[in-house]
């Protein structure tokens, strides 16, 4: 049985490739109702009620500043500088995911930061 899988803005704690969620068929939906969320490369991942079962969100580094990480979809951050700044705060280039990388990583600081002004932009 076929199964389709939704593309989601995540990438993969272990890889570095995206997650998807899996919408429709195959043998894999739980009895519970949660859908699969698996990395499209490695194929880590397992029913869950979020993403964050595979990546990066919620992830913390261990050593030096514990950051706690978020997810992010990078297809803004040519015109949003904010975004920008938060992108290059971990190592990952606007201008390099133009071509790349359609999603990266922020830490915490920024992800709460992005989104006050995004909720200031919305009133
Ligand atoms: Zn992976
Ligand atoms: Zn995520």
């Amino acid at each position: 049985m076929a199964s389709t899988w939704e593309l989601l803005d995540h990438l993969c704690r272990h890889c570095g490739g995206r997650v998807v969620k899996q919408v429709t068929g195959g043998p894999h939906i739980t009895a519970g109702g949660n859908p699969i969320y698996m990395c499209s490369l490695c194929g880590q991942g397992k029913a869950s009620m979020g993403p964050d079962v595979v990546c990066w969100c919620g992830m913390t580094m261990r050593g030096g500043e514990p950051h706690i990480y978020a997810c992010a979809a990078t297809k803004d951050a040519e015109t949003d500088p904010v975004l920008a700044e938060a992108l290059a705060n971990c190592g990952i280039s606007p201008y390099q995911n133009k071509y790349r990388l359609q999603v990266g990583v922020l830490n915490s600081a920024d992800y709460r930061r992005l989104a006050r002004k995004r909720e200031g932009l919305d009133e």
